[in-house]
């Protein structure tokens, strides 16, 4: 394949874990589940079609515990600020954070700050990034590899040009820590509040961030789902290890995140990846394939098959069945991840025993951490969650 003017197969990839092949395609944003729900009739049912109608009051069912009227109108709720951005271009077709990154809301300062020290710098965007409320913050490279090979214009679902300003050179990558309590009632609409809630934290601090990089004299595109596929930058970055669920775990806050960009040419010092060991542990361990209830997930090693065109071509990897998958969800009527609850990496590591558990379950004695952790992530009920205090 041809790579990228800038991009020749890199060094640091056997760090982060990532695999790439002879036959690697950057992805095609249209052919993501989501997307291909808008246009694909081999994805296209009308249960798709209410999942996304749920996202409406008005068209929320009502079926009990965890599917009731107050759970779907927590979930829309939660979602409130995202949807306010993601819907205020959609008459262009450009999904802001979904299906095209967020538009600048700042113009960049005619005068840039003088940079001398990326380093120093990186550790000033990371202490604004904490000071907006991301829960974690890296800065890796701008490697186009990982970009879209074009976005949605959602008028017509067509591909659409990928735009970004010329001359990036970092992709700030931003974690933000999902609830542990609404996290731990999945499958549930009340859980999917958890989503939503930090979709739309993502939204106000990329902004935020963004305009802060403008306002010293730099480009900065905030980004969330849209632009590129952001695991590969949250690995590269450092913030975590890529695992068989196809989440990044991460020794905060284990699997319990989601992750936001933003792509700048401000001078900044990059992040190496940090491999923990949770790739040995995940080899030894099929907790969530063995959980989801679809099969979607895969057993065995990692490989570079693709189920279907909404997996990314040429890359060696742990790789979902994103049909089954969102074929799940359109049942549901909200988002699934009972992938993430059962992970043995989802606990709260402010306490002391879960921070010993996790340095057992990364080293040698990981079969001993896999038998501690047998019956983890039980699920618990939405309605106990709404009589707890
Ligand atoms: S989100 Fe749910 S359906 Fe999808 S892979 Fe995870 S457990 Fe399976
Ligand atoms: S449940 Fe087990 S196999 Fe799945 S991601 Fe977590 S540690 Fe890895």
């Amino acid at each position: 394949m041809t790579w990228p003017a800038n991009t020749p197969k890199r060094d640091d990839d056997a760090l982060a874990g990532i695999e790439v092949t002879d036959d690697f395609e950057p992805f095609t944003q249209r052919n993501d589940a989501f997307s291909r729900a808008m246009w694909d009739d081999t994805v296209r049912t009308p249960k798709t079609d209410a999942f996304f109608a749920s996202y409406r009051m008005e068209a929320a069912p009502r079926r009990g515990d965890g599917f009731t009227q107050k759970d779907f109108a927590l979930r829309n709720a939660s979602w409130l600020i995202s949807d306010v951005v993601s819907d205020r271009s959609a008459a262009d077709g450009r999904r802001e954070g979904f299906q095209a990154p967020i538009a600048a809301d700042t113009p960049v300062a005619p005068e840039a700050v003088e940079v001398d020290d990326p380093a120093k710098m990186a550790a000033e965007v990371k202490r604004i990034a904490t000071f907006f409320g991301a829960d974690l913050c890296g800065v890796t490279d701008y490697d186009r590899r990982w970009l879209y090979a074009s976005r949605v214009d959602t008028r017509d679902m067509s591909a659409a040009e990928n735009e970004l300003p010329e001359g990036m050179t970092s992709v700030i990558v931003l974690g933000h820590q999902m609830d542990e309590e609404l996290v731990a009632t999945y499958p549930s609409a009340l859980a999917g509040a958890a989503t939503g809630r930090e979709y739309s934290h993502e939204a106000a601090i990329v902004m935020q961030v963004a305009a802060y990089i403008r306002n010293l004299g730099y480009e900065a595109v905030a980004s969330m789902n849209d632009t590129g596929l952001v695991i590969p930058y949250a690995v590269k970055a450092g913030l975590g290890e890529y695992a068989r669920n196809q989440l990044v775990i991460t020794p905060e806050f284990g699997p319990r995140l989601r992750f936001s960009k933003i792509f700048t040419n401000l001078p900044l010092e990059h992040d190496a990846a940090k491999p923990l060991g949770v790739r040995a542990f995940c080899d030894i361990c099929t907790a969530c394939a063995d959980a989801c209830p679809v099969k979607a997930l895969p057993f065995g090693p990692p490989s570079d098959t693709q189920p279907n065109v909404s997996a990314i071509k040429g890359v060696r990897k742990w790789t979902s069945d994103a049909e089954k998958c969102f074929g799940f969800w359109a049942k549901l009527a909200s988002d699934c991840a009972i992938c993430m609850r059962v992970c043995p990496f989802n606990r709260d590591f402010t306490k002391w025993y879960h921070r010993a558990w996790l340095k057992l379950a990364l080293s040698p004695w990981r079969r001993v951490a896999l038998r501690l952790a047998k019956d983890h992530g039980k699920r618990k009920k939405p309605s106990d969650w709404w009589r707890s205090n």
